[in-house]
């Protein structure tokens, strides 16, 4: 039987989908069969990180370094550390992330801006077969920014340590995934609230709060931007998303090795992997 059901929509987060395109059984364990890797400190210092950000952009938290940290207090879950210690050094580099993203924000004045904003609509794609796919396409971006002619900005913060290359970046998959539910009216909704329609994508950056810009600037965080995805856009979504849907489909989820895998959370159960090898035989 089909792990997801042949008469239905496929469902694929934008942000797995740079997953999917890399390692398609590191994908299923972590999509489909909901292994969990090794992050319980990672999802608490994202997780507080994203609600205060969110919280400012919104204008119902002071962006204020001391408001700021007076709400990191209330929000922080120790719960999710191994030790006090490592509970306490993250604490500090929260505020240090908060302090880059304080920054960012305060000197991106005369925006129209917008914090988490979802979308969840069915889409068809031709996918490389071609055969004609439905796609739930459902996801919220951190940060949207909106320009009198209706070019939509996207941001998405990063709150881990790793750091992708800015020709990665350029080719990233889940800010493509983002700029496409734009290119495809998916936040039209949002055109509804400003009165500018219709809305198209207008580029994608990366803003990795837990690094400095470099260069001398300590200020603010690193940020790589990727652009508009425009007259390439379906020849992408039939590469990406539809090699993606027909990976899914015909559930032929092959590891592969790379780069990638430094981060991977399968290490135990991946058969290419030593220590994988050993668990499963
Ligand atoms: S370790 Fe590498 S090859 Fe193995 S599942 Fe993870 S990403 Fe795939």
């Amino acid at each position: 039987m089909p792990v997801d059901r042949a008469d239905a929509p496929l469902y694929v987060r934008g942000s797995s989908l740079e997953l999917l395109s890399k390692c398609g059984l590191s994908w299923f364990l972590q999509q489909r069969a909901h292994a969990e890797g090794a992050r319980g400190s990672a999802v608490v210092f994202g997780s507080a990180i994203h609600a205060l950000i969110d919280g400012v952009t919104r204008g119902e938290l002071d962006a204020t370094p001391e408001s700021m940290t007076a709400r990191l207090r209330e929000v922080w879950n120790e719960a999710g550390y191994d030790a006090a210690w490592q509970s306490h050094r993250d604490f500090e580099q929260a505020l240090m992330a908060i302090g880059r993203f304080l920054h960012w924000h305060t000197a991106r004045t005369d925006v129209r801006v917008a914090s988490e904003v979802g979308f969840d609509r069915v889409v068809e794609i031709l996918t490389p077969s071609g055969r004609g796919e439905l796609l739930r396409m459902r996801g919220t971006i951190d940060r949207i920014e909106i320009a009198d002619d209706g070019t939509v900005a996207v941001f998405d913060f990063k709150t881990s340590r790793g750091v992708i290359t800015q020709a990665e970046a350029r080719e990233h998959a889940q800010l493509r995934y983002y700029q496409y539910a734009v290119a495809r009216g998916l936040l039209d909704a949002r055109a509804g609230e400003t009165g500018i329609a219709p809305l198209r994508p207008g580029g994608a950056e990366l803003v990795y709060l837990r690094l400095d810009a470099g260069r001398g600037d300590t200020s603010n965080p690193k940020t790589l931007g990727q652009p508009p995805l425009e007259g390439e856009r379906e020849e992408w979504a039939t590469g990406v998303l539809g090699g993606g849907l027909d990976i899914v489909r015909s559930e032929a989820y092959e590891a592969v090795k790379g780069k990638h895998c430094s981060f991977c959370a399968m290490h135990l159960v991946c058969p290419l992997q030593p220590e994988g090898r050993v668990e499963t035989a």
